[in-house]
């Protein structure tokens, strides 16, 4: 097949919202490396202004404390935007299982380079890491969507208070806790403690690594002061 730089893989609707799952087979963020990249994104309103009137919460962010403007570090009006601008110009065409094994082998993947990755049917989870040579996902919704076990397998559960990740390990999660205070155990994401890339670290698997110690990561970016105070004044 002839090979595109990105590819719709799911689309579906949250609290009402068509959301369109897309994933970009090029990536020139240095954190992550070149990985193939999964957004999550709303159908009919770009993702910055989504942010702004705070449907991000209702929908690809449920359950984050950072959503809606309060800490997340991801600039909506960046790559978000520019992936969604490329969708409504009919840039990505339809990506069927079939098709996975020749656009993700050999490739690694990151589900939700924006939004829950939990938004994908769990088989489709499956199917792609299956083929691909590693990946990580951080899902937040961890509490409340009933397939959450199985998500885990693959996701890191996203926490940023004490309370949520004791809860989050009490379930036998790996976590990927967001917090200035870091946990006693945890190890710190090798990106900020040594500048390693994601691509070759592949820590933030869930339980695929099942041995392997759950992940903090102090507040960073543009959101850092908003998100420092969501995490100590959360009660989630
Ligand atoms: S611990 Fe590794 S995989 Fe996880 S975010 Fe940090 S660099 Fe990426």
């Amino acid at each position: 097949m002839k090979k595109q730089s990105g590819y719709v893989l799911h689309q579906t609707i949250v609290n009402n919202e068509p959301v369109v799952v897309i994933a970009t087979m090029e990536s020139d963020n240095p954190k992550t490396g070149n990985m193939v990249q999964i957004w999550f994104l709303l159908e009919n309103h770009a993702p910055h202004l989504a942010v702004k009137s705070g449907l991000d919460a209702k929908t690809v962010c449920i359950d984050c404390v950072f959503a809606s403007g309060n800490g997340c570090y991801v600039r909506t009006y960046q790559a978000p935007l520019s992936v969604w601008n490329a969708w409504k110009r009919g840039n990505y065409s339809s990506l069927l299982p079939h098709q996975y094994a020749d656009v993700f082998t050999g490739r690694k993947i990151r589900f939700g380079a924006y939004g829950n990755p939990s938004i994908m049917p769990v088989s489709m989870v499956k199917a792609i890491a299956s083929v691909s040579s590693g990946y990580t996902g951080y899902f937040h919704d961890w509490k409340t969507n009933p397939y959450a076990s199985e998500y885990a397998k693959y996701f890191m559960a996203s926490t940023e208070t004490e309370s949520s990740y004791r809860l989050a390990k009490s379930l036998n999660y790996r976590v990927f806790h967001a917090s200035p205070v870091k946990p006693e155990g945890m190890q710190e994401c090798l990106n900020t403690l040594q500048d390693t890339a994601c691509i070759n670290c592949n820590l933030c698997n869930g339980l695929t690594k099942s041995r392997a110690p759950s992940i903090w990561i102090d507040p960073h970016g543009s959101g850092k002061d908003k998100a420092i105070a969501a995490a100590l004044s959360s009660v989630n």
